[in-house]
């Protein structure tokens, strides 16, 4: 089988969330299977510098309005690729989400390669059977194989966070190489304006999302008005759980690590406390709980509630460290919080893979109060690192952490915390018993021990990927 994925990100090159992870590791682990996957990303400086080229091939002198495109054969470790090379678009530093003048025009560039490379071919042959797009910035795909000519590959659409729609004035049209006739309710229309996911969800053969809870909540009250076009669609739409990449999360051999620990070896993991202690300028106490939340700082993920009870955890000897960016207004209140509690509170505002990691390793709870939460990963790299996860109970937060309850320490399936109502007084109850279950050493341990024993892998999941592909009768390959 031959599959395109398309998508914005790819760690380590270009990340900005869980997109950038789960693109770094499920097209390697469907390849594991036997299909011959390959991705097409935008290139992007920092991808270019990093692999090797192969070749290229010119697939328009002027894409969308942004200049002569060219696609460019490429080689990732384990990965082939293929990158979409227009300089005015994508030769920029900085966020792939920044630049606004021209963010539909360039993802709507990508898409159309795609549809491209999926009608013609690569310069060796090479056409994929399946086009995969990952979020608004692929919506368009489906799009345009849907209104072009030629060739009609299947396509497959992955939600990894609905609240982003893509959404632009319906006047972009004609910039958008769409036809009148695709502004329509059944094409690309979105009330009133054009949706580059709701043009992916509606057109699509195949959806999915990255878990089963979060498959189900988008069609009920969280899917930022796609819902009804879910619920027409759920025959067709499955949940499948996003995994963990132990070749770059592993405790055992993670390079960013004070000390290398594994399940044999927890008490290894004490002097991850101290450095990260030390680091953030926290008190180097062996004996306080440390909680830490590693976000972006965006209102869906919740950290108000976090907010809502740094006196509460201060309070009970507890510290907190907080590494994100995002909104200004968090950003500022976790600041400021850091300032009344020096030594206790901690916030890094920026980003630091190297310091993320170091705070699983460090942590005795993992925060994430999500009000929505498609799948979620650092409550997946707590557990994989021995530090309990605190969640809210929403999305795959739900279907990945088992929380602590006494029929759940009895049998020994628990493997974290969890509230339900999205408020800090839910969220403060939920410390108290975490607190709790921290001065019973032995239960404790017993907790961590079943996270740390978790198998989060990506085999699974790329089977149920595969599996999904099969449902989908090809056309005239
Ligand atoms: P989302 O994709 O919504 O941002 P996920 O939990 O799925 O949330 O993935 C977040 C990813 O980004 C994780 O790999 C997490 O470690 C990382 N991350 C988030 N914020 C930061 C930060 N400030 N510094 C380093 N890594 C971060």
């Amino acid at each position: 089988m031959d599959i395109l994925l398309v998508a914005s990100e790819l760690f380590p090159y270009v990340k900005v969330g869980g997109l950038g992870d789960v693109m770094a590791a499920l097209p390697r682990a469907i390849r594991a299977l036997g299909a011959d996957v390959r991705m097409l990303l935008p290139a992007y400086p920092a991808l270019r510098a990093a692999v090797e080229i192969q070749g290229e091939t010119a697939i328009s002198p002027d894409l969308m309005g942004g200049g002569p495109a060219r696609i460019l054969k490429a080689e990732a470790p384990g990965l082939p690729l293929y990158l979409l090379e227009q300089p005015t678009f994508f030769d920029r530093p900085g966020s792939p989400y920044g630049h606004p003048e021209d963010l539909a025009r360039r993802f709507a560039a990508l898409a159309w390669a795609a549809a491209h490379l999926g009608r013609v071919g690569d310069a060796e042959g090479w056409r994929p059977q399946i086009l995969h797009g990952h979020d608004w910035p692929a919506g368009l795909m489906p799009a345009y194989v849907a209104y072009g000519d030629g060739p009609r590959p299947a396509t497959v659409m992955t939600i990894h966070n609905i609240a982003f729609p893509g959404r632009f004035p319906a006047s972009m049209l004609d910039d958008l190489w769409l036809p009148q006739s695709a502004f329509t309710p059944d094409g690309v229309e979105f009330q009133g304006d054009i949706g580059f996911l709701k043009a992916g969800l509606k057109l699509a053969d195949r959806l999915s999302t990255v878990s089963p809870t979060y498959a189900r909540e988008i069609q009920l009250a969280d899917g930022h008005g796609l819902e009804d076009l879910l619920v027409q669609r759920h025959g067709v739409l499955r949940g499948i759980l996003n995994g963990v990449d132990r070749k770059v999360w592993n405790p055992a051999k993670d390079p960013h690590l004070f000390s290398h620990y594994d399940l044999k070896h927890p008490a290894r993991r004490a002097p991850n406390r101290s450095g990260f202690q030390r680091s953030l300028g926290l008190q180097e106490d062996p004996h306080a709980p440390i909680f830490a939340s590693v976000s972006r700082l965006d209102p869906l993920k919740g950290l108000d509630l976090v907010l809502d009870n740094v006196d509460h955890l201060v309070l009970h000897g507890a510290q907190l460290a907080l590494l994100g960016q995002g909104e200004p207004l968090l950003e500022a209140a976790f600041h400021q919080a850091a300032q009344r509690h020096p030594g206790r509170v901690s916030a890094f505002i920026g980003y630091d893979e190297a310091l993320a990691h170091r705070a699983f390793a460090a942590a005795d709870v993992i925060l994430a109060p999500s009000r929505q939460e498609p799948c979620g990963l650092t409550q997946l790299y707590a557990q994989a690192y021995g530090a309990i996860p605190l969640v809210r109970r929403t999305g795959g937060l739900a279907d990945t952490v088992v929380g602590t309850s006494p029929e759940t320490l009895a049998d020994g399936t628990a493997t974290g915390f969890t509230f339900d109502e999205a408020n800090g007084w839910a969220l403060g109850e939920a410390i108290n018993r975490t607190l709790a279950l921290f001065r019973d050493p032995i239960a404790w341990r017993q907790v961590q021990r079943r996270g740390m024993a978790a198998d989060f892998g990506w085999e699974s999941p790329a089977r149920a990927y595969l599996d999904l592909y099969t449902t989908i009768p090809l056309r005239g390959a």
